[in-house]
């Protein structure tokens, strides 16, 4: 019998904390790319209940672990339970990697950078002097919108629903950045016209995921694309959204979130490794994640 020597008395191991974890992919991302690159390092995702997370923390720093994810619903809740959190991950409102250096838990949030740089990868272009539009004010929204305005975009429209959600992030822009940001609801003309003048759209709702097909969180808007805007969209599932069809007729370049998803894993395990992984490997390794998603 061939003895099993992946886990040893040296392995240390990382974690994922949400609820649920059954469908995450981050498992085979950090565990292909720690036996690729030969890390002693093996990644386990837990589902913790609510009221257990504390103790979940405190466990997980008992066993000295390299660090861990936080995924939905906890990427608010965690920041209360870690020793510091970046700047970034403050304004943004949400961890969802933390680090563990000689004791003490630091809280990092790579989602928005695994968005710029899923963007610069497939756009060829940053965020710095662009006029942005983006839909929605949740989690992700608030998340880009920081990161955006960190990157220096000229201006950061936010048209939501609930306008009074756009309203609160566009506050933090105000408050911290110099950028010009304004809020709509995502109904009215008025946010027609400023989605018109903008270079990058951007959806960051849940409008046209699995099993919601078919739906575009522009239907029964008045905002129109027009070629030469770049579209993003941060579901991955399916690949192609009504949205992402609807901007690619128009003669948009569009992005859908496989790479945000992609990168927000890289960018953790930099963090926790300190290594810089090659863009060869990058490349093949984003080949392979792709066909882990079965989307
Ligand atoms: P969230 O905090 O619950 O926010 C969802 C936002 O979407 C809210 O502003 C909500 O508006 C709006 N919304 C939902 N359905 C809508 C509709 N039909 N029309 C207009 N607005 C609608 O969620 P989140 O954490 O930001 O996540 C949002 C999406 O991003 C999810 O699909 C998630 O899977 C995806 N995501 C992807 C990645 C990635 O790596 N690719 C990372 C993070 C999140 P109300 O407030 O009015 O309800």
């Amino acid at each position: 019998m061939q003895i099993d020597d992946r886990i040893t008395g040296t392995t240390r191991f990382v974690g994922l904390l949400g609820n649920p974890v059954e469908h995450s992919v981050s498992p085979q991302l950090h565990n292909t790319i720690s036996s690729y690159l030969n890390v002693d390092f093996v990644y386990i995702p837990f589902k913790v209940e609510k009221e257990d997370l504390e103790s979940a923390v405190k466990g997980l720093r008992a066993l000295n672990v390299v660090g861990f994810n936080v995924t939905i619903p906890f990427k608010k809740d965690i920041i209360k339970y870690l020793d510091e959190n970046t700047k970034q991950a403050l304004l943004m409102g949400a961890v969802n990697t933390v680090k563990n250096i000689d004791g003490r838990l630091y809280g990092y949030n790579t989602d928005a950078e695994g968005f710029a740089r899923s963007f610069r990868e497939e756009t060829g272009t940053g965020l710095k002097g662009k006029r942005i539009f983006i839909i929605g004010a949740g989690g992700a929204a608030r998340a880009i919108a920081v990161k955006a305005a960190i990157d220096g975009a000229d201006s950061i429209y936010i048209a939501a629903r609930t306008k009074s959600k756009a309203d609160d992030i566009a506050g933090i822009l105000n408050d911290n950045f110099g950028c010009n940001s304004e809020t709509y609801a995502l109904a009215d003309e008025q946010a027609a016209d400023a989605f018109n003048e903008c270079d990058v759209v951007i959806n960051t709702t849940s409008a046209g995921m699995s099993p919601q097909q078919g739906v575009s969180p522009l239907d029964g808007t008045q905002c129109r694309f027009s070629s030469g805007q770049i579209v993003y969209d941060v579901i991955y599932n399916p690949p192609v959204t009504k949205f992402l069809n609807d901007a690619a007729m128009a003669g948009c370049k569009t992005v859908n979130g496989i790479g945000m998803l992609f990168y927000q894993g890289i960018s953790a395990y930099e963090i926790w490794t300190g290594i810089k992984l090659s863009p060869e490997m990058l490349k093949e390794l984003y080949q392979s994640f792709k066909g882990i998603l079965k989307v």
